[in-house]
């Protein structure tokens, strides 16, 4: 276990120079305290979860102090935002603080978020407000406790500084950790700008950090693609079997590693809607739920043409060919998992498919269901189920099928599937009504909701003693707030 002033840095992205980077740093915020603090995360950098208490922990992460190995750089980036090119994005509030390795070799970005303005800040006051502090903070812990790869979230710090959104708030910092966070938009902006030594750079760097098994193939740009359509074909793939909905699928916020990145108006889904739009700035619904199969390929394509300095046109497209059948694959994998089948059979897909039909048709609550189907045996459960659905004999016809096809699967012993099923069928979510509830009482100086509703998170497949309320269905007005897209 370490002291803060132990962690140890090796900024790599720094050391390719002023064309990828510039220096900034941080601005501090006033007053700052901690708000809540991720022990698993801190694990990650090998710190002892009691510093988290101490006074230079909530220094070090408001831009009061920093490391002197530390080197503050605002990266440069680009990107499609809603399908529209826009040529200068980059961290206009954010900044990376340095690489911080662990005792197994590790190496960890610490992004300091809300630090500030930078040269890429535009009309921007380069701050984050307490409040998308404490989402993206409470999502990124509670997806990595759901098993869906993401980027981490050490801390968020409060103040007293204000902020202008729709009103006046608190400015707040949340440190995020992430192995990397070169963004599709990064390739895009040194191939729109035409800078291809800079392209090259920064391609042989990912390569050899984060893809150094690609370097021992023929063409390791080529296997680099491969693998960055595979993740995220397996990452969508885990959003829509779990009803998480991105909210922002711009090519800015996509990870080159496949991981869940940058967290705006995001939101899990209560009931069931395949045409949920969780960001309310999104008239067209470009990011609605059922949508971001489609955008994950549209943004693969657009990753695609930025690589091509480096990759033919033929190879490009045989390999964004791959997305779609790897994300059917996955999802259906995920999705037998879910009905604690075991085995494979051809018809899976449509019972899938109808079993969403009648829970769309009557506003089923998507993760409950899962729950319960686990509670008892088949016949038992689909009984219990089945007041929850409109379509009555609709649902009785599908619940048959699925009766004849659990007994079909082999393992019918009921103790042994509802362990399987609840070990991928989470009781615990982050509704938005959770979230807000969180909100409220941090906004009025009070942590300890955040706290608990992030201890309920971190192990949302058991079953919590005391946690009941977690575990329903969201009050009526609960399920229709707006959250707004500014930050
Ligand atoms: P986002 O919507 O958070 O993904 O941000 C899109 C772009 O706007 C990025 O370049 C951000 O750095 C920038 N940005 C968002 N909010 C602010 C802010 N308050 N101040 C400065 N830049 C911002
Ligand atoms: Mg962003």
């Amino acid at each position: 276990m370490k002291a803060l002033d132990e962690l140890t840095f090796d900024n790599r992205f720094a050391r390719l120079g002023d064309a990828l980077s510039t220096h900034v740093l941080p601005e501090p915020i006033a007053e700052p305290c901690l708000v809540v603090a991720s022990p698993a995360a801190m694990a990650l950098l090998d710190l002892d979860p009691a510093v988290a208490e101490t006074p230079v922990f909530a220094e070090l992460f408001s831009g009061h102090k920093l490391w002197a190995e530390a080197e503050p750089r605002a990266m440069v980036y680009s990107g499609h935002q809603f399908g529209v090119y826009n040529p200068q994005l980059g961290d206009g509030r954010g900044l990376l603080l340095g690489e911080a390795y662990n005792e197994a070799g590790e190496h960890w970005d610490l992004h300091l978020k809300g630090a500030g303005q930078t040269p890429y800040s535009r009309m921007g006051d380069g701050r984050a407000v307490l409040r998308s502090s404490i989402r993206e903070f409470l999502a990124s812990e509670a997806l990595q406790a759901l098993g869906i790869p993401t980027t981490r979230a050490l801390c968020v710090i409060g103040s007293s500084t204000p902020v202008w959104r729709e009103k006046q708030e608190r400015a707040a910092m949340l440190l995020r950790l992430s192995p990397s966070h070169v963004r599709f938009g990064h390739f895009e902006y040194f191939y729109y700008t035409k800078r291809p030594e800079q392209q090259k750079a920064l391609g042989e760097h990912v390569l050899a950090m984060h893809f150094p098994e690609c370097l021992e193939q023929p063409e390791p740009y080529l296997a680099m693609f491969r693998e960055i359509v595979e993740r995220n074909a397996e990452l969508i793939a885990k959003w829509q079997a779990y009803g998480f909905c991105h909210g922002v699928m711009n090519t800015d916020n996509m990870s080159i590693l496949g991981i869940t990145f940058d967290f705006g108006p995001f939101a899990f889904l209560d009931d069931f809607d395949a045409h949920f739009i969780c960001n309310h700035s999104d008239d067209q619904g470009r990011y609605s739920f059922s949508n971001q199969v489609p955008i994950g390929q549209w943004n693969l394509s657009a990753l695609a043409q930025a690589l091509t300095p480096f990759i033919s046109v033929e190879a490009l497209r045989e390999t964004l060919g791959l997305y779609f059948p790897l994300y059917q694959a996955h999802y259906l994998d995920l999705m037998r998992r879910r009905l604690g089948l075991t085995t494979a059979e051809d018809d899976d897909q449509t019972l899938v498919e109808n079993l969403l039909q009648l829970m769309q048709n009557a506003g089923v609550d998507y993760s409950l269901f899962f729950r319960r189907l686990g509670d008892h045996a088949p016949e038992l459960a689909v009984t219990r189920l089945r007041d929850d659905f409109v379509d009555i004999k609709g649902f009785d016809a599908w619940a048959e099928r699925y009766c004849a096809r659990a007994a079909r699967d082999g393992d019918n012993d009921q103790a042994r599937r509802r362990i399987r099923m609840h070990a991928v069928n989470p009781l615990y979510i982050l509704r938005n009504y959770l979230a807000q509830k969180a909100i409220d009482a941090a906004q009025s100086g009070d942590y300890a909701e955040v706290r608990r509703l992030h201890a309920v998170l971190s192990d949302p497949f058991t079953e919590q003693p005391g946690m009941e309320r977690y575990a329903e269905r969201p009050p009526e007005w609960g399920k229709h707030l707006e959250i707004s897209c500014s930050s």
